[in-house]
């Protein structure tokens, strides 16, 4: 069998006085979403289908819970990870489709910025990324964001698509060590750690 499928689930709270970032896209809100990174519930949850859908564990067990490196890290960090992890088992990305579900803001108005942007993040066109949203009718939840995502992954069979895939995933790198040297001079941290011997799964996400 040559794909495989992926689905990531997250959510997280809103709180005052905390920018607020989905999908990669900064959005104009009273309100933006706790969390120890950058709380981006969208991304999060994109970031469990891909690693879920190799068996790569999940975005606790890459990024540890209360490690100080990721205090208010960006979560495009999270996502080069995983993308790392997918192209490193030879496969990439079909489409994703992506459901988030909370009271406001109202995503509509948003939706073809936010497509755009999480195409841009994970090198694909917009027309294979699904953004939708719903209200959280009956669920006492108005004031949490929730964000669910499936992906579907094609094993990549001609090596020179496997090159050119090797070029993006330098250009990544080059890219997240710009990052990493950002989050360095804020933390105090030097770099991206991930544990030779991490646990295949862990669900206390705080991220
Ligand atoms: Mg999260």
């Amino acid at each position: 069998m040559n794909i495989r499928i992926g689905y990531g689930w997250d959510s997280h709270a809103f709180k005052p006085g905390v920018p607020l970032k989905i999908g990669g896209l900064a959005i104009e809100h009273p309100e933006g979403l706790a969390g120890h990174s950058d709380g981006d519930v969208l991304l999060h949850a994109i970031t469990d289908a891909l690693l879920g859908a190799v068996s790569a564990g999940d975005i606790g067990s890459f990024f540890p819970p209360g490690d100080p490196r990721w205090k208010n890290a960006d979560s495009a960090i999270f996502l080069n990870v995983a993308l790392e992890e997918i192209q490193n088992a030879g496969y990439r990305i079909v489409n994703i489709d992506t459901t988030l579900v909370l009271a406001s803001p109202k995503i509509g108005p948003i939706a073809s910025d936010m497509r755009d942007r999480v195409a841009d993040l994970l090198n694909l066109k917009p027309s294979d990324v699904g953004i939708k949203a719903k209200t959280p009718e009956g669920l006492n939840a108005d004031h949490v964001a929730q964000a669910h995502a499936v992906v579907l992954l094609e094993k990549v069979e001609d090596p020179s698509e496997l090159r050119s895939m090797a070029d993006v995933v330098e250009n990544q790198k080059q890219l997240e060590d710009v990052v990493k040297n950002l989050v360095s001079q804020v933390h105090g941290v030097e770099s991206r750690r991930i544990p030779l011997h991490r646990p295949p799964f862990d669900t206390e996400d705080i991220t």
